[in-house]
């Protein structure tokens, strides 16, 4: 509320007509004033308009906002939106994705649609978390560019016009890197493991896979469908599709208002996904290399144990005692299992077989 006032009372374009002594009164407040917001928002110290407009070959940029329960922080954030907007030359809207809010985000999204046609809301039922607020996001945008941010005022708004210049790079998607970050010491560590193992793991060099400010090209959200808790993996998803990958430093802040909407069951969660995500990348066209090549090591192994107890009972050798024997059967029937898992994969892979998995860059 209180930010709300103060970007309200914004000194420039105030009355001008007074005296010589009105100016310079005017002038002390300005001052005073700017020091007080630089001492007190650090983040909104780098005004868009203090920098130089940047200019850019996208027509539109859509930014889209997952929210749940994110009341206080709306109001701030649709300010600094509009101030960080006005340093990039294109057109932009901003889609306010409602996750289900029970506070009164709701109410203050409709206001602020009301006030400014640039901003448009959807609301969720119910809270379906951050993946499906994004997808619904995806599915609605009609920029040429797409932006990616919290609702939460951790992620600054004035990073999207370099997140878009590097975009004109020629990247697909540009993942912001808050190096300096500011969350409780616990989040930061396990994140710093998580996106290590992660990015061993699915060879993506970038270093913060979870940052919420990410740019994209309109085609790398259009083809690419986030679920469950995969917005994680952005990244691994786009860069396995064969986008082009970039990241650049972006500014964090501290949870100004609520409390963090994920525990630290997270990187449990978090863990999970990413078998997930490797397995979709990888085998999802092909589950028999996955399934067949496990199936038929295990199948080999107990064939050889089981092959070598024959040797022995045939050479007159009692098995009675021989716990191997156990081992080798359970080889065997976990090997049939995993190749038939397989079988089915390739059976269903082959019926719901459809070009729409093959990205298509250009065509004439
Ligand atoms: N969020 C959401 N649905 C959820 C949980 C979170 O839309 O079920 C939004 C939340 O309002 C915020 C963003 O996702 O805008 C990131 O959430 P949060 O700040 O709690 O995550 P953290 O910064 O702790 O990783
Ligand atoms: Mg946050």
């Amino acid at each position: 509320m209180e930010e709300k006032n103060i970007t309200n009372q914004n000194p420039e374009g105030q009355d001008q007509s007074q005296g010589k002594g009105g100016n310079k009164q005017e002038g002390r407040k300005k001052f005073y004033y700017n020091r007080y917001r630089r001492r007190k928002f650090p983040h909104v110290n780098k005004q868009a308009s203090e920098s130089p407009q940047k200019k850019t070959s996208f027509k539109k940029v859509s930014i889209v906002v997952p929210l749940y329960n994110e009341e206080e922080s709306l109001r701030p954030l649709v300010s600094e939106i509009k101030k960080a907007m006005r340093g990039l030359s294109c057109d932009y809207e901003v889609l306010l994705v409602d996750d289900g809010s029970n506070d009164g985000s709701l109410k203050i999204i409709k206001e602020i649609v009301k006030q400014d046609q640039k901003f448009r809301y959807i609301s969720f039922r119910k809270n379906y978390g951050k993946s499906a607020a994004l997808q619904m996001g995806f599915k609605n945008i009609s920029g040429d560019a797409v932006i990616t941010m919290d609702a939460d005022l951790q992620d600054d708004p004035n990073e999207i016009p370099n997140l878009i210049m590097k975009l004109e790079e020629g990247y697909d998607l540009v993942s912001g890197w808050k190096k300096k970050r500011f969350d409780p010491f616990i989040k930061r560590q396990s994140s710093k493991f998580f996106n290590f193992v992660t990015k061993v793991m699915s060879g993506i060099k970038i270093h913060d896979f979870n940052c919420g400010l990410k740019a994209y090209r309109r085609e790398v959200v259009k083809n690419i469908s986030v679920y469950g808790e995969l917005h994680r993996y952005m990244p691994v998803l786009a860069g396995w599709q064969g986008y082009r990958i970039s990241e650049i430093v972006v500014r964090h802040h501290p949870r100004r208002y609520g409390k963090t909407k994920f525990g630290i069951s997270r990187f449990f969660k978090g863990f999970i996904d990413l078998l997930t995500v490797m397995f979709v990348t990888r085998y999802v066209q092909r589950p028999m290399h996955l399934f067949g090549f496990l199936g038929a090591l295990a199948f080999l192994v107990g064939f050889i144990v089981n092959g070598y107890l024959s040797y022995e009972w045939l050479s007159g050798k009692s098995l009675s005692n021989r716990p191997l024997l156990l081992f080798g059967i359970l080889l065997i029937i976990v090997g049939v299992q995993f190749f038939s898992v397989g079988l089915l994969g390739e059976l269903m892979v082959h019926n719901a077989h459809d070009d729409k998995i093959y990205d298509i860059k250009d065509r004439n």
